[in-house]
């Protein structure tokens, strides 16, 4: 039931009094920069996605740090397309990861960049690199190159080209730069050091030659940067103070300072340079963040889309009903940390309940209908009903229900033959219709197969809601129902999680036939199911996104793409309780 308002109502919720942010090691370190007077208070962060797919709950995670600082400390955030690689992005990824960085309530105002609209600081850097005998031109083959770089235990071997001159590195980079190799041809490398424990310091590659269109450049390059140089110039060109990054870019950090400190010595950028700080990333049980996997589901016609309601991006959660104040208690919640750990779907699922439970209106709808016949009203006659709009928040006010003779209730709710400990419908019991009257179960009608298809019962005409009779009736149970002849019937679609498993394709320890498990092979074959159901009649004029609390049932937002005022199609977003828990499904 309905009931757990109270219990359930979290205070970081509340709108009146957001919670104050809670202290973290992102924010010590930045306190820590504001006592030193590092950037003069000033604090600069991105979110800096590749236009390569969807977002997913993962970014709302990374979004809801790099705003969500800058907002605590009066800074800004900059949304910065990090579209180095022409081969994978495209237009549409660009889009629709601005509406969601939107959706989720984050403004950037001018801040919005493009890591294409540098490629010529970041060509001129690289030029400074080769001038400051930074950098050479080689011209092994990747395969060389590869069997070169040593392992964790050998160290890597020198290419003949790195003792290139200056003068012979530049103009080969410039012939790069013209068009006159093929692919693969030559790279450009950092000259660091080959025999250095960490990989990423033996002479990484930094430009390669990549006769591509690009999204946003089109056929101007046909040299391109690596991701690992990119980055770092991106984020001392806009200043950035805090570039807060997932923990596999940890290797990459002494890579990152090599280069800001050689383009700062080269007089390329002030000091003091960007920090990188790696957090922990978003792991979540019972779904499949990996691009990778996402692009496979929606390819393969698992799901119906890239905003279908069960896939974990930021597009599908929105068509889901999930909201973004669900997301940034979510993130508040889990908090960051330095170390790799998972979190369970139902965090998640909790957070967008505290948020719809405070925000989404009350509404009645009947998911299985039964019919339920009040054999001593009048036929014809009906009247009127009120129920709250929000049982916490009086000014929300309340709506008229239409009663009549005819109702549907919910299947579920009538047992001929009751079980124990069932309280709601069944012969001579009574129950309370809520906001209604007190009615009495006199039997019911079946089929030839035994099914049920109808209930009788008679009401007590001085048991209405809300007047004084009603106080003279106990019952136990109290059931929702609505007027045959006002209902709207309407398509819903019961979502559930997307995979039965919380770490779908991941082995499970005695379990033999696991071993190789496909992730497919976790899909939750219940992950959603549509019905008709009967709707009050307030709810037809739903409109898109608008969100409700069905009584009894979870919450449900009206289709923003299928539904329209007069039609409504509703998707649940979640239920009123969490029915994994424990045993579960
Ligand atoms: P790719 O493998 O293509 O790099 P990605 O998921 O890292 O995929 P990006 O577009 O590079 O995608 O991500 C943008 C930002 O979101 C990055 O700063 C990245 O660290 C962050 N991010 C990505 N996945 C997660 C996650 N699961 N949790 C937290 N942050 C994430
Ligand atoms: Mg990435």
């Amino acid at each position: 039931m309905a009931g757990s308002f109270q219990a359930s109502l979290h205070p970081m919720t509340s709108a009146a009094t957001p919670p104050p942010p809670a202290a973290n090691f992102i924010r010590n370190i930045v306190d820590d920069d504001n006592r030193a007077g590092k950037w003069a208070g000033r604090v600069e962060t991105r979110f800096p996605p590749e236009p390569n797919g969807y977002l997913h709950y993962g970014h709302a995670k990374s979004i809801c740090l790099n705003f969500g600082l800058a907002k605590q400390y009066g800074g800004v955030c900059h949304l910065r397309f990090d579209d180095t690689n022409p081969e994978k992005e495209n237009q549409e990824y660009v889009e629709s990861i601005i509406e969601a960085v939107r959706w989720l309530g984050f403004e950037w105002g001018e801040h919005l960049y493009f890591a294409s609209g540098y490629f010529d600081t970041m060509y001129a850097c690289a030029e400074a690199l080769i001038e400051a005998g930074k950098a050479y031109v080689d011209s092994q083959s990747a395969e060389e190159m590869r069997a070169n770089r040593g392992t964790l235990s050998d160290p890597g071997v020198a290419s003949p080209w790195r003792e290139r001159s200056v003068d012979e590195n530049l103009a080969l980079f410039r012939r790069m730069k013209a068009g006159d190799f093929p692919d693969g041809a030559h790279v450009l490398r950092a000259k660091i050091d080959m025999t250095s424990p960490n990989i990423n310091l033996r002479d990484p590659a930094i430009y390669r030659i990549r006769h591509a269109t690009h999204h946003r450049t089109g056929d101007t390059w046909c040299l391109y940067p690596m991701y690992t140089f990119a980055h770092p110039i991106e984020d001392a060109i806009e200043r950035i103070t805090h570039s807060i990054c997932t923990l596999e870019f940890e290797d990459q950090r002494p890579f990152y300072d090599w280069l800001l400190d050689a383009l700062a010595t080269a007089g390329r950028f002030p000091r003091p340079l960007p920090q990188q700080i790696e957090f922990a990333r978003l792991n979540l049980t019972y779904v499949v963040l990996s691009k990778r996997k996402l692009i496979q589901l929606v390819d393969e016609g698992h799901v119906s889309g890239w905003d279908d309601p069960r896939l974990p991006t930021l597009v599908g959660a929105r068509r889901r009903g999930f909201t973004a104040e669900g997301f940034h208690l979510f993130a508040e919640r889990i908090g960051v940390a330095k170390a790799d750990s998972w979190i369970d779907m139902s965090v998640l699922e909790e957070c967008m309940r505290e948020h719809l439970n405070e925000a989404a209106p009350r509404r009645i709808a009947v998911l299985d209908p039964l019919k339920l016949v009040i054999t001593n009203y009048p036929e014809g006659a009906s009247e009127r009903c009120q129920a709250p709009n929000h049982p916490l928040k009086p000014e929300l006010g309340a709506r008229d229900i239409p009663f009549g003779r005819e109702l549907w209730i919910e299947r579920e709710d009538f047992m001929e033959t009751p079980s124990k400990g069932f309280r709601r419908l069944y012969p001579e019991n009574t129950v309370r219709l809520r906001y209604g009257y007190v009615v009495k179960c006199t039997g019911c009608e079946k089929d030839a197969a035994g099914n049920v298809t109808a209930v009788f019962a008679e009401y007590f005409p001085d048991s209405k809601s809300g007047t004084p009779g009603a106080d003279n009736y106990k019952t136990k149970g109290n059931l929702h129902w609505i007027s045959v002849a006002h209902a709207c019937s309407a398509e819903v679609r019961l979502y559930d999680r997307l995979f039965s498993h919380p770490h779908p394709g991941q082995r499970r320890d005695g379990d033999p036939e696991a071993v190789e498990r496909d992730f497919l092979d976790d899909i939750n074959p219940d992950s959603v199911r549509v019905i008709e159901a009967k709707l009050e009649p307030a709810l037809r004029d739903a409109k898109p996104e608008d969100r409700f609390q069905f009584e009894r049932h979870g919450y449900f937002v009206a289709d923003r793409h299928d539904a329209k005022v007069g039609a409504p199609v509703f998707n649940r977003t979640v239920t009123l309780k969490d029915s994994w828990a424990k045993g579960g499904k």
